[in-house]
C-alpha cells in the first residue's frame, strides 16, 4: 500500500535523471572547444606539474651533494675537459659551474604561456620574462647550493643570458637564495675572454676557460651537453660520438637536469635551421623517430 502511494513520487524523481542521460541531440550538445595542437604541451605540464620532474631534478642534486667532499678532497679532481683548460687546476680554490635556465631557474611559466598563447620562443618576450625576475629554483637546488657554500665553494653562472640581463639575472638568483659570491660569477653571453675566441657567442667554451684561470671545477651542472663541452657541429651523430668519449662523466663531475621542453637536441634534428615553418621541423622530427629501435 505504502509503495502503491509512493510509486507516483518515484516516477517524478527519476523521470528528470533519465531525460539528463538520454542522449542529447546534436543541436543540443555544446559546441565544442577547439584547441590547437601545440607540441610543447606535454613536455611543459611534464616539468609543470609531475611529481617525476621534481624527483629526477631533487635526485640529480642529491647525488652531486653527495659527491662535494670526495671532489674537494681529490686535488686533481677538475670538471673541465683537458681541451677547455688553459692552465693547471691543482692549487686554485674551488667552484662549480652552473648553467642557469633550467638548471638553477624554472622559466616554465614563460614556456606555459607560449603554450596557452600559441606563441613561439622570440628574444623580446624572453627579455620581458627575465626582466619579471620571478623565476622560481629548480628543485634541490637550493639544498645543495647551501652545502657548497658551506665549503666554501664558489658558484659560477656561466649563461647564454646576455650579459644585459646580468642584473635581472642576480636580482632572481639572490631573490631565490642562490649564493651570489660577486657580479664577476655571472658569465653572459657576449662575455669578451682574453686570447679565446668562439665561432658561435652561445658556445660557452671560452667562457669555461675563462672560470678555469680562477677555480678548480668540481662540478658542471646543465641541462644540454653544450653546458658542459663544445658541441661541434650540432648534429645527433656529433652529439651521439661526444656521449660515446665523454659519457662517463656525467653523475661523477657532469650533471645533467632534464628539460624535455626546449634545447639544441631538437633543432639537432632539423638541421639547425629555424628558417623552416614549424610544420617543416614537426615533419623533420617525425622523421627523426625511430620506430624500430
Ligand atoms: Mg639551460
Amino acid at each position: 500500500m505504502r509503495i502503491h502511494l509512493l510509486s507516483p513520487l518515484l516516477i517524478l524523481l527519476v523521470l528528470p535523471a533519465c531525460r539528463h542521460t538520454a542522449p542529447q541531440a546534436p543541436q543540443d550538445r555544446p559546441a565544442a572547444v577547439t584547441v590547437a595542437a601545440d607540441d610543447n604541451l606535454n613536455a611543459v605540464l611534464w616539468m609543470q606539474a609531475s611529481a617525476e620532474y621534481r624527483a629526477a631534478a631533487l635526485q640529480t642534486w642529491r647525488a652531486a651533494t653527495d659527491r662535494l667532499d670526495d671532489a674537494l678532497a681529490d686535488p686533481r679532481w677538475d670538471a673541465l675537459l683537458p681541451a677547455e683548460r688553459g692552465n693547471p687546476a691543482m692549487g686554485l680554490p674551488p667552484a662549480v659551474i652552473v648553467d642557469v635556465d633550467e638548471t638553477v631557474l624554472d622559466n616554465s611559466p614563460y614556456q606555459a604561456r607560449l603554450v596557452l598563447d600559441g606563441g613561439e620562443y622570440a628574444s623580446a618576450t624572453w627579455a620581458a620574462w627575465v626582466d619579471e625576475r620571478r623565476a622560481t629554483p629548480i628543485p634541490g637546488v637550493l639544498a645543495f647550493a647551501q652545502a657548497a657554500q658551506a665549503r666554501g665553494v664558489t658558484i659560477v653562472y656561466i649563461s647564454n643570458r646576455t650579459e644585459a640581463m646580468q642584473d635581472a639575472t642576480l636580482d632572481n638568483l639572490r631573490a631565490v637564495g642562490l649564493p651570489v659570491a660577486s657580479d664577476a660569477v655571472f658569465l653572459g653571453k657576449g662575455t669578451v675572454v682574453e686570447g679565446c675566441a668562439s665561432a658561435d657567442s652561445g658556445d660557452k667554451a671560452c667562457r669555461r676557460r675563462l672560470a678555469g684561470r680562477d677555480y678548480r671545477v668540481l662540478f658542471q651542472f646543465g641541462d644540454q651537453l653544450g653546458d658542459f663541452t663544445a658541441v661541434e657541429p650540432n648534429t645527433p651523430d656529433a652529439r651521439a660520438a661526444l656521449m660515446a668519449t665523454h659519457g662517463e662523466w656525467f653523475g661523477e663531475r657532469w650533471w645533467m637536469l632534464p628539460n624535455p621542453s626546449y634545447g639544441d637536441w631538437q633543432p639537432a634534428v632539423f638541421d639547425n635551421d629555424w628558417g623552416q615553418s614549424p610544420q617543416q621541423r614537426r615533419e623533420a622530427k617525425r622523421r627523426a623517430l625511430d620506430p624500430a629501435r
